[in-house]
This record gives structure tokens, C-alpha cells and sequence, in this order.
């Protein structure tokens, strides 16, 4: 069971430089990690959610850079940290497995190159030990050692997403971080690696950070989720909760844009229309222009995070004042006709 928080996300906003000015990417996210906790994080592509695991991992390069706010990890922050003290703990304490292995891996290197040059840039083992503990974190996944002799395009996707948690693992880290690591795999191959990353969470105590657009994937493997939208959590809670009773629209237009693993055959929705243009946002909620349930209310209004029982919800229908802002609205709306 999750025990004593491991990590604290306060506010942290992301910005990235563009021609038309500064685009707000993240926007004032919270974020809450118990040590051996999974937490799910779900959003459309262009939510905000990749760049601020890039963030919180301090993986982000110009122009995108963080603007404010802390990720305080055992108790140290890592906005304020240098390179140098940052390479002390990735690896070892935190490591990051990307969204395809294709491109994170180098293709010119055999796996068991790639995971010496890992071992070897942050800790002083003997050849014998880098090799021992290859073939340890290879076997921890299900694949055959004899592999580590193999390149990256001689695998399948399923066994490159493998090694690359094995990679991951080298060092038994207490976060992992992962940055859609199914999204390229079939059905069956992304379900059967979702049940080895929940299995090796179980075995090794590590806690997971998990980005994905496909909220049913996490469904049986997360203990939290938080659903992102245009760089803002929209709503965040136990999984369960919000699977069973989402509290915002959004949240309930990406669980209807997916089929469930369980349960009866119903027809998928989605959401109509697309995120949007984060160097413009839409005023007061950002997702008034596509909410199916949004109200005279919502487009003049930028809602808070509610406490909605077990959830927090950004959505103004949970207002408080929700009486006091529709009359505000009625009296805009007649001063302006
Ligand atoms: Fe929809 Fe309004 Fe809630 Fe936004 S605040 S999600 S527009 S109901």
C-alpha cells in the first residue's frame, strides 16, 4: 500500500518560446506521489501531459523551459538543482522510460552497450557486475539475456519497450516515469506490459508516474489519476472514483472515447472537436467550447479545483457560488444586448 509522499509538485508552469510569444504548455499543476504509487495521467495529445513529465524528470530543453512553481522529490527540489546534482539522481533515484524505444534507443549500439554506458555514467561497477546486473534486469522483464547481444531493430516493439524498462530499472529506483510506454504496441501486447510493469511495481516497491491519452488503460493499474486539459488537471482523484463517477465533463468524454476492457458493448463517442490553441486559450473554462453540458456561465468564469467527495473537479458545476456567477453572467449578458 502507498506510505510516505515521495513526491510534490506545486504549481509548476511550463513555457515555451515561440514567434507568436509565450505559450503557457502547463499551467499551475499540483501533483502528489506516495512511495510504490501509480499514478495515471490522462489527457488528449497537446494537453500538457508530456511536458510536464518532462518537466518534473527536468528533461525539457529550449524553448520550452519552467516558469515557476517545485517538484520537490525526497525532500529536495529539483527546479533550483544544477546538471551536475541532477546526475546523482536520475538513473539511480528516478528514471524515465520514453514513448517509443525506436527512437530512445540507439539503433548503431547492441542493448547490453546501452545498458553498460548507463551503469558506467553513474556508478563504478566491474565488467562482471555491469554484466551480472544486465542480465538480472533483462530476466526481471521476461527477456532471454541472450538479447543483450541483440540491436534495437532486431526486436519486436513489445521486447524494445522491455529492455527499455529494464534500462529503466538498472539502478532500482524508487520513481519510474513513463512517457506513453504502450502507445505503439497492439492491444494484447500493451495489456501483457501493463501487467509486467504492475507486477515489477509489486516486486520492487518503485512508484510509477504513467502518461497515456487511452484512459482505459489505466484503469485496473492506477491508484490516482489526474486527467489534463490544456495544460491545466482538470480533475484528479482515486481511479476508481473517477472511473465509476467522473466528476468533470472531460473526464467523461475520454472515458466514452474508449472501449472498456469490461462491462457491455457500447458505442464510442469521443469528444467533438480538438484542444485548443494554447497561445490562446478560450476564456473562463477552457473546455467550454466543446462541453456537451457547459453553461451561460462557463465561458465568463475560470473555475477553481472543487472538492467533489474523494475527487477535485475544475468544472463549475461543482461551484460554491454557482448561483452568484450565472446571475453575474445574466447581468453581463444584459448590459451588453
Ligand atoms: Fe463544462 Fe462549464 Fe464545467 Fe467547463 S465549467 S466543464 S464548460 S460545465
Amino acid at each position: 500500500m502507498p506510505s510516505a509522499r515521495m513526491l510534490e509538485v506545486r504549481d509548476l508552469r511550463v513555457e515555451y518560446a515561440t514567434p507568436r510569444g509565450s505559450v503557457r504548455a502547463v499551467d499551475g499543476v499540483d501533483l502528489d506521489v506516495d512511495e510504490g504509487e501509480f499514478v495515471g495521467v490522462v489527457g488528449e495529445s497537446g494537453c500538457g501531459k508530456s511536458t510536464m513529465l518532462f518537466a518534473i524528470a527536468r528533461l525539457l530543453s529550449p524553448p520550452a523551459g519552467i516558469t515557476g512553481g517545485s517538484v520537490v522529490f525526497h525532500g529536495q527540489n529539483l527546479v533550483t538543482m544544477t546538471e551536475t546534482e541532477l546526475n546523482a539522481l536520475r538513473w539511480r533515484e528516478y528514471s524515465v522510460v520514453m514513448q517509443s524505444a525506436m527512437n530512445a534507443l540507439n539503433p548503431v549500439l547492441s542493448i547490453g552497450t546501452q545498458f553498460q554506458d548507463a551503469i558506467e555514467a553513474h556508478a563504478k561497477y566491474s565488467a562482471e557486475k555491469v554484466r551480472e546486473r544486465s542480465v538480472e534486469v533483462m530476466k526481471l522483464v521476461g527477456i532471454d539475456p541472450i538479447h543483450l547481444r541483440s540491436y534495437p531493430h532486431q526486436l519486436s516493439g513489445g521486447m524494445r519497450q522491455r529492455a527499455m524498462i529494464a534500462m529503466a530499472l538498472l539502478f532500482t529506483p524508487d520513481l519510474v516515469i513513463m512517457d506513453e510506454p504502450t502507445s505503439a504496441l497492439d492491444v494484447v501486447a500493451q495489456r501483457s506490459l501493463m501487467v509486467q510493469i504492475k507486477e515489477l511495481q509489486r516486486q520492487l516497491g518503485f512508484a510509477v508516474i504513467f502518461v497515456t491519452h487511452d484512459m482505459s488503460l489505466v484503469s485496473h493499474f492506477s491508484d490516482q489519476l489526474l486527467v489534463m486539459y490544456a495544460g491545466q488537471v482538470v480533475e484528479v482523484g482515486p481511479t476508481r472514483t473517477v472511473f465509476d463517477s467522473p466528476a468533470h465533463p472531460y473526464s467523461r468524454g475520454l472515458l466514452d472515447a474508449f472501449p472498456s476492457i469490461r462491462g457491455p458493448r457500447v458505442p464510442l463517442t469521443g469528444i467533438p472537436g480538438s484542444p485548443p490553441d494554447l497561445a490562446r486559450p478560450p476564456t473562463g473554462c477552457r473546455f467550454h467550447p466543446r462541453c456537451p453540458v457547459a453553461e451561460e456561465e462557463c465561458p465568463a468564469n475560470e473555475p477553481a479545483l472543487y472538492q467533489v467527495g474523494s475527487v477535485q473537479a475544475r468544472c463549475l458545476l461543482h461551484a460554491p457560488d454557482r448561483a452568484a456567477l450565472r446571475a453575474a453572467a445574466r447581468a453581463r449578458e444584459e448590459v451588453a444586448s
